[in-house]
């Protein structure tokens, strides 16, 4: 007969690269059994660490002198659901990833610390947080008839149900998705809710409408510039089940919601919601399997939707919805007219045809936006007397003027340095700034417009916590005249006055070798174009407008921005993809490798590209990144390729054995389904 206390074995997942699950003794407590989804505190190495318990069981194959004690249970935490260990196992398999290093870095700091002081005052603190709960809305406008059959179709979904709501911007999907969630919070009381959204940025205006219409509902946010002890809080208070709706940026897929029941994808075409380092995730095809694990719908927003999404769509996989027209009653979409950079030659970056539109907004008190995705005053400086260019040493790219600043930097390592007073190589002492980023732009802009209020938004701008809503509320509020941001302006802000868009240079992305960019291109070009025209048209106001600089206006990507042409541009692309077979077609992983010298990093992937027998699988030639040497580190990279998925998984998994044994000292790394080749 067994006594009060005996022992059991622990088996705990810990945040380590070795792919493993460790044992660990434990002296149970009859009356406390340790539980599935728990955390506990063990020796790791010469640290004490915490870990997820994954099972519990009664003997191990450990040798007695060298199984450890754990130390602690935190028994006073819920476990985590049977459901959510599945979600994370699920993306450790599927990203080849051990399940410590997907489920532990995704709770909260505070957690996984040694003492529950931290825990122990969050519980506190929501254990009087009992409010009761309502999930009446309140001020719902009435919907338009699109609006209200998406709504209807999407909060009355049973089962998993992926839909992909296709609706222009301006279209009022944010209505859609309240609305829906109204009625899924008003068919089940304990129901959860999980919206995310591509930007931190963008949280405030959702948190904003999110708790004007429910009132009486919980809402928690999760995204990374909380502070610990929000983030701790708000992580229970999902946990709990207490927070109904939960909205927050890519981390938050993985946060713990035991009653989920719909989960909102807003944006779902943006590459914000791929993780693009450590474990390199898509928090959106996470989301669509959470949803098919619990059988709940999912709705994924956009006005240029991923082809991925595309292509379920039209495949019947999605159920696709359409918006197709704005929402605000007179609002319409904006005229997109291309401005030929060869006949009208820019000054100060602007073509005067651009001049004289912003000119005629500050007559009439509209705002304008400038759109350039390139920060700092030049990307580059040089001596035209020796042909000098600020080159970064560590990198191969270039140190970019920051002239408030006074400063170059490289945007790839950091590193800074001042402007150099005369040229290093020949001494001469006339620098170049080559080329404009925003603040040149904003430079430009005042002396041009001397009575304008210009506002720079880009992450330089916006460095201190709270300066970015600071510079958007001032937007809001009328109190800027001319604003110039990067694609930090450009997503899903909804700016009432704004009557004109400027696109400066956007011919870049035009010629890269990423297949891809095209894509993503046409998304940003039709987001920002979004920005304009979003209220009603007032008496004597301009028709909004949306003006593109370009060298190439025959291009036929700037044809489909101008028609707003999203369908036909995107089955245009599908059909491209399908014939060079690239997804969403074929499945594709990369291996990374990182070593100071560039040939350590190919021969490194030359071995691994040989070490195995890979039928069904294509592994092509290993190259160096395109962008080679990033702080003094050559990479390069192996894409493989299969037109089955479960065949690619199987290969990775057996090869990624076959890596670890190799033992190399490069660094390596492997993504899957990678964004950036
Ligand atoms: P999207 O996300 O589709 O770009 P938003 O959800 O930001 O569009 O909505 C655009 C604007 O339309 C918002 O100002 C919103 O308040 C307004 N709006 C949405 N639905 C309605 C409606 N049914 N009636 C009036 N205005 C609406
Ligand atoms: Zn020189
Ligand atoms: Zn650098």
């Amino acid at each position: 007969m067994q006594g009060l206390f005996h022992h059991c074995i622990l088996q705990i997942a810990l945040d380590t690269p070795l792919n493993a699950i460790f044992d660990y003794r434990w002296h149970c407590d009859a009356a406390e059994q340790p539980q599935v989804g728990q955390l506990a505190l063990v020796p790791f190495g010469r640290r004490e660490v915490m870990g997820l318990i994954v099972g519990v069981a009664a003997e191990t194959d450990v040798p007695v002198d060298k199984l450890k004690d754990a130390l602690a249970v935190r028994s006073q935490l819920g476990p985590l659901s049977p459901q959510w260990l599945a979600l994370a196992g699920f993306a450790a398999d599927y990203y080849q990833r051990p399940l410590g290093e997907v489920a532990l870095p995704g709770l909260p700091k505070n957690l996984r610390v040694l003492t529950t002081v931290a825990l122990d005052r969050a519980l506190k603190k929501l254990a009087k947080l009992d409010a009761p709960h309502d999930g009446t809305p309140l001020n719902m406008p009435q919907l338009n008839p699109s609006q209200q059959a998406a709504a209807d179709a999407i909060g009355g979904a049973q089962g998993f149900k992926p839909t992909l709501l296709y609706g222009v911007t301006g279209s009022g999907k944010t209505e859609v998705y309240l609305q829906s969630c109204a009625q899924v919070l008003a068919r089940d009381a304990d129901a959860q809710i999980l919206i995310l959204v591509p930007e931190i940025n963008l949280t405030p205006q959702l948190e904003g409408n999110i708790r004007a219409r429910f009132p009486g509902v919980m809402l928690a946010t999760l995204h990374s510039s909380l502070s610990e002890g929000e983030r701790m809080l708000h992580w229970l208070a999902a946990h709990q089940g207490k927070a109904r709706i939960v909205l927050g940026t890519r981390l938050a897929i993985l946060a713990s919601l035991p009653n989920l029941k719909l989960i909102v994808i807003d944006e779902e075409h943006d590459p914000s919601y791929k993780q693009q380092e450590g474990l390199r995730y898509s928090a959106r095809d996470l989301a669509v399997w959470r949803a098919w694990q619990l059988g709940i719908p999912i709705v994924l927003g956009s006005a240029t939707p991923s082809l991925e999404s595309w292509h379920h769509a039209q495949s019947g996989r999605y159920r696709k919805l359409e918006l197709r027209e704005r929402a605000v009653k007179d609002a319409v979409l904006p005229q997109v007219k291309l401005l030929d950079m060869e006949r009208d030659k820019p000054k100060d970056g602007l073509t005067s045809h651009l001049i004289a539109a912003i000119r005629q907004r500050m007559e009439r008190g509209e705002q304008s936006l400038l759109f350039l995705n390139r920060r700092g005053y030049a990307p580059v400086i040089c001596c035209e007397s020796c042909g000098w260019i600020s080159e970064c040493t560590r990198c191969t790219s270039f140190m970019v003027l920051h002239r408030p600043e006074h400063r170059l930097r490289c945007h790839h390592c950091s590193l800074e340095m001042r402007i150099p007073r005369h040229c290093p190589t020949c001494g001469n002492v006339d620098l170049q700034p080559l080329g404009r980023g925003t603040q040149r732009v904003e430079e430009g802009l005042q002396a041009m417009f001397p009575e304008a209020r210009v506002l720079r938004i880009d992450a330089d701008s916006t460095r201190k916590k709270g300066s970015a809503q600071a510079a958007f509320d001032t937007v809001h509020r009328g109190e800027v005249d001319i604003l110039i941001g990067t694609q930090m302006v450009a997503k899903g802000h909804d700016f009432k006055r704004l009557t004109l868009v400027g696109i400066l240079n956007p011919d870049t992305a035009l010629f890269s070798q990423d297949y891809r960019a095209s894509e993503r291109l046409f998304a940003q070009l039709m987001q920002v174009a979004g920005r304009a025209g979003r209220a009603a048209r007032t008496e004597g106001g301009s028709a909004s407008e949306v003006l593109i600089q370009t060298r190439y206006p025959q291009h036929p990507l700037y044809g489909a921005v101008v028609n707003h042409d999203y369908d036909h541009f995107a089955s245009a692309l599908l059909e491209e993809r399908e014939q060079a077979a690239l997804p969403p077609y074929l499945f594709q992983a990369l291996l990374r490798a990182e070593a100071p010298e560039l040939a350590t990093a190919i021969e490194f992937l030359t071995i691994a590209r040989d070490c195995v027998e890979h039928p069904g699988i294509t592994i092509n030639d290993p190259i160096p990144m395109s962008m080679t040497r990033v702080h003094n580190v050559d990479r390069a990279q192996l894409l493989v390729e299969s037109a089955s998925r479960p065949m690619l998984q199987a290969f990775l998994r057996e090869w990624l054995l076959t890596l670890r044994e190799m033992k190399s000292r490069v660094k390596w790394s492997l993504e899957v389904d990678p964004l950036d080749i």
